[in-house]
């Protein structure tokens, strides 16, 4: 493997043991994205606060906006940071919609615990080849991988998708025994970012399909199910942006009451980007709005970094369940 670095080397976990728990648990391990030092370090101690497993999440924009030999390290002094508050909470590294086995590959050999293939766009038997490949590579280093069915609308970085497609349950169970992957990202009316349903003010979003979830459960019970797209674009945040110049319009997000019935089911990942992206826009903004003498970076950062640890423990504790659970 010549110059690989192990996950293992880093401290850090693969997924196994955290979707196992989570399972029997019924609640579901958080996975937060990252991109910078602020919120790799809310999201390590709103972690290890409320005593949650977490799943650190980069994307391939993210990658190459922070760099990803600082990425590494970072994640490797993320994992100190935690040890030194005296926490033992397990910490994964993930790459989040790998779009080509080479990327899969890459992350691997520099310390990923954990990678997605996201070939959800592609025909069924493409899709299926191509995660077969990346779980050969990753099974002979102990790293898990997470694949996709159906697909999602929205943008999540360079990811981009007009409209989505339920997953087929049917599609499922040859899915899995063919690829041997150890979760399934399904569509279920989800979407990315945080435009996710198109209502009217006041109005409710839909509903989850959760006949779909079922259905899927049925055909591969106690198979991880990982739910994308999982922000509920909270108003508090969506309200402080607008006002303080911000100009966000009809957002919708995925309620509390719907998140968590679904970690009660086999969800065991839920991934949130987008609430913590609208947190610290907000206070950032507020902060720079509130005092227009400062060029601190820390005074606008400070503030926006500790917003978004408290919402992490938020949904560690009250949505999510994962809190106590590590
Ligand atoms: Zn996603």
């Amino acid at each position: 493997m010549g110059d690989a670095t192990s996950f293992k080397d880093l401290g850090l976990a693969n997924t196994r043991e955290m979707f196992r728990k989570a399972m029997e648990g019924g609640y579901a391990v958080p996975a937060y994205n990252f991109n910078n030092l602020e919120q790799l370090q809310a999201i390590l101690t709103g972690c290890a606060e409320s005593n949650s497993p977490v799943i650190l999440q980069v994307s391939s924009g993210a990658r190459k906006y922070a760099n990803q030999t600082l990425l590494r390290f970072m994640a490797m002094g993320g994992v100190q940071l935690v040890r030194d508050l005296g926490s033992n909470i397990p910490i994964a590294l993930h790459l989040d919609h790998g779009d080509s086995f080479e990327l899969a590959k890459d992350c691997i050999d520099s310390g990923f615990s954990s990678v997605m293939i996201d070939k959800s766009s592609l025909p069924f038997e493409e899709n299926i080849e191509i995660s077969k490949q990346v779980v050969e590579y990753a099974h002979a280093r102990d790293v898990m991988v997470e694949a996709e069915l159906g697909v999602l609308a929205g943008i999540e970085d360079d990811v981009q998708h007009e409209v989505s497609h339920y997953t087929k349950p049917e599609e499922v169970e040859e899915f899995v025994a063919k690829t041997n992957v150890d979760s399934l990202a399904i569509s279920i009316g989800t979407s990315h970012g945080a435009y996710k349903f198109k209502v009217k003010p006041g109005e409710e979003p839909p509903p989850l399909r959760f006949d779909i979830l079922e259905e899927v459960e049925r055909t591969i019970p106690g198979f991880p199910i990982v739910l994308h797209g999982a922000s509920s674009v909270m108003p508090e945040f969506v309200n402080m942006i607008n006002e303080y110049g911000g100009k966000l319009g009809d957002t919708a997000g995925v309620s509390e009451e719907q998140l968590r019935r679904a970690t009660k089911s086999a969800v065991c990942k839920v991934n949130i980007d987008s609430d913590g992206r609208l947190a610290m826009t907000g206070v950032i903004r507020k902060a720079l709005a509130e005092k227009p003498d400062n060029f601190d970076p820390r005074k606008y950062l400070g503030p926006a970094r500790e917003a978004l640890k408290q919402l992490i423990i938020y949904k560690n504790e009250k949505v999510l369940g994962s809190a106590g659970k590590a």
